[in-house]
């Protein structure tokens, strides 16, 4: 603890609650029944912790938790002064009556992002593209352990939008397009919290996961909000029941049963068809939160409201507390208005119109959390893993999850891998900028580009491999001799709303890209790699370009995209989410009746060396094996009979990819996800049939 304050002992006054062999529901019982309405009220208060100065208010208006929002960092930004600064602030809630433990939450999205120096890993859309569950799980035990390691307990994370529209600027926290996809990411909430029991949630390197935002965040409608320009982003979401539960309620009920510990409700509105509600923001839909949430799929956890969100509720603002409250929302965080949060919901508490069983359910499931985490027994920083903070082995996980998240498009005469006896010439935008490729939410709410972090570029994880490499940003004089250019394009960080507004909020390149890309396509063999938190368009100048990447946003460790554009590592990527010909198309995903995209969801060359050989009588085999498979529950033998299925499609379709083939290629990767794999190589057939 900060020597400035007085040093506060836990003292347990004999009273049971602070007992820490007494069962938790029996501690939670007891602290409760000795709180007052104003101290439950402040409970369920979250500041914003550049809101609280030195934390007086912390004390004075019994505040449960504070936040960091993006960016909300310590100066100087390094493990120890977050570590202080939070021990600052635990110390005041020590000096309450009951001596309850704050709790502290960070957007830790991609890594440690708020922390300079932190492993940043690659944004969720490429952690989907990865396909590997075991992988993701390892990010969110880094992520985790760089997390508690600075003495915060709580990470707002994951995201688990099932993102249905590129242009909203969220895409790229999302795993993809596919529910199925998404569910088989939730690896990653037993890598930030441990054991689905929550017992390991006291250990020094798990934290508290959030699974957000609740629900339907992914599904919101172009055009149909009243917003302004926030039309995706916190917009309307018009869906079947059907639908809402197929598509965008089903990772939630994964999360549930993984035991993710909080459940963060979605800025945006619902509207079921049918229903004869018409849109209903989520932070007031009581059937959702207490209905579905906490009902049906049995969520006993908290529910944290999102960033000022009941701000955005009709009506006057004891109505925006009563009616969230009601609802079901355990926690608000109201960043800076915590004063007249508290204030209204204990006005609203003693008029009854909010009654006193809400009050006490939401206290109690924020006090278990707390107990759970061991916050009573240990409320100051445990920076016992702060020099595992960006160490090589935490970075050789997000160097691994940067190279697995590479999708290979297209690889004309087997451009790639690059040999190290090539003369390389590199360009374009993104090739040396660590700002760009770690994208939004890296050590501010926006991001920004330039040398933000430590971490390796692009280009510098190409020298680093060995690679004879000329680079020139704008591509100045590609001539001379090169055996191959590599332009790295793409796009520029940007948080929430719709993405790069400044570049006309499309998914078009900047012309300074494409014309990156033509000086040198035109000039050599060329493989473009795109970096950027969803799909850009290529058009008609995919014929020009013989092999192309997407990239998405790898993070910190450049390195592991270098490694497989030399063949240290195979392309094993597949596109996360559907790859439109144009703007036009979107929304455009697997599973839709009309689909004739320029890349189908689940695409992915690879260089894994091996070409496998066989036609249709192969396809055959392959199918019953992988029925058999699938009776048997041999899940490994069974992707690995669909893969080798998809290499044989994707091999006879070339860049010749039709709708006929498109949809049941796409529909065969979901099926595998879903463990069907007779029926995916089934689909696969049909694709190969109409390459
Ligand atoms: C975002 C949330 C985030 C919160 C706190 C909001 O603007 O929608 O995802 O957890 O801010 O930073």
């Amino acid at each position: 603890a900060p020597a400035e304050t007085p040093q506060v002992v836990i003292d347990a006054h004999g009273l049971p609650y602070l007992d820490a062999k007494l069962p938790v529901k029996k501690r939670v019982a007891d602290l409760l029944s000795r709180m007052s309405l104003a101290e439950k009220a402040g409970q369920m208060t979250q500041a914003e912790r550049g809101a609280v100065g030195n934390g007086g208010d912390v004390a004075a208006y019994d505040l449960g938790s504070l936040l960091s929002g993006g960016g909300s960092t310590p100066t100087p930004n390094t493990p120890e002064a977050w570590a202080k600064m939070i021990d600052g602030f635990q110390l005041r809630a020590q000096a309450t009556r009951f001596q309850i433990p704050l709790i502290y939450g960070v957007d830790a999205v991609h890594g440690h992002n708020n922390l300079a120096g932190a492993t940043v890993m690659p944004h969720n859309i490429g952690i989907g593209a990865t396909r590997d569950p075991a992988l993701a799980e390892r990010t969110g035990a880094v992520t985790a352990a760089e997390v508690r390691a600075t003495g915060i307990p709580w990470d707002f994370a994951p995201c688990l939008c099932v993102s249905r529209d590129e242009r909203w600027g969220r895409s790229y926290e999302s795993f993809g397009e596919d529910p199925a996809l998404v569910e088989s990411m939730e690896t990653i909430v037993q890598g930030l919290q441990g054991a689905r029991s929550g017992k390991d949630l006291k250990r020094g390197d798990k934290v508290l996961a959030t699974a957000k935002h609740f629900v339907g965040d992914g599904g919101t409608g172009y055009g149909t909000s009243t917003t302004g320009s926030y039309t995706l982003d916190q917009g309307v979401t018009k869906v079947t029941r059907q639908e809402l539960e197929a598509v965008h309620l089903a990772p939630f009920r994964t999360a549930v049963d993984r035991g993710v510990g909080t459940v963060m409700p979605s800025y945006s509105s619902l509207d079921i068809v049918g229903d004869g509600l018409g849109p209903v923001k989520m932070h007031a839909r009581a059937d959702m939160i207490n209905g579905v949430l906490k009902g049906r799929m049995g969520f006993d956890g908290f529910v944290i409201s999102d960033w000022n969100a009941i701000d955005q509720l009709p009506g006057d603002y004891a109505s925006h507390v009563r009616t969230s409250v009601n609802a079901g929302v355990d926690m608000m965080m109201v960043p800076y208005s915590y004063k007249d949060f508290r204030t209204a919901l204990v006005a609203e508490a003693t008029a009854g119109r909010v009654s006193e069983r809400r009050i006490d359910d939401a206290v109690s499931r924020i006090l278990t959390q707390k107990f759970e985490l061991g916050l009573f027994e240990k409320p100051y920083a445990d920076t016992g893993g702060a020099s595992r903070i960006g160490s090589a082995a935490h970075r050789a996980v997000a160097r691994q999850a940067a190279a697995e998240s590479q999708v290979l498009l297209k690889n004309a005469d087997a451009v790639l891998p690059l040999k190290k006896s090539q003369k390389v010439y590199v360009a374009g935008s993104n090739a040396d900028d660590l700002g760009n490729q770690t994208g939004g939410w890296t050590l501010t709410w926006q991001g920004s580009s330039g040398p933000i972090t430590k971490g390796t570029t692009i280009l510098q994880g190409m020298r680093d491999a060995g690679g004879d490499v000329t680079y020139s940003k704008d591509a100045s004089a590609p001539t001379a001799g090169y055996d191959v250019g590599v332009v790295v394009v793409g796009e520029t960080p940007y948080a929430e709303g719709v993405g790069d507004v400044g570049n006309g909020n499309d998914l078009e390149l900047t012309a300074a890209d494409k014309a990156a890309v033509d000086k040198v396509c035109a000039a050599m063999k060329c493989a473009v790699l795109i970096v950027s938190g969803r799909p850009q368009l290529i058009g008609d100048r995919l014929g020009d370009i013989d092999a192309l990447v997407a990239s998405w946003l790898p993070g910190t460790e450049g390195a592991g995209v270098a490694d497989v554009l030399y063949g240290r590592r195979p392309f094993t990527g597949q596109l996360p989410v559907t790859w439109p010909r144009s703007e036009a198309q979107l929304p455009i995903n697997v599973g839709d009746s009309a689909y004739d995209p320029q890349f189908p969801y689940g695409w992915g060359l690879t260089t894994l060396g091996r070409t496998p050989a066989g036609g249709l009588s192969t396809l055959k085999a392959l199918g019953l094996a992988a029925a058999a498979a699938e009776r048997a529950h041999r899940g490994t033998a069974g992707r690995a009979l669909v893969t080798k299925a998809r290499l044989l499609v994707q091999q006879k379709a070339g860049q010749h990819i039709t709708a006929a083939l498109a949809k049941p290629f796409a529909d065969a990767d979901h099926l595998l996800l879903t463990g069907r794999y007779g029926a995916a190589v089934r689909k696969l057939t049909e694709a190969y049939r109409a390459a």
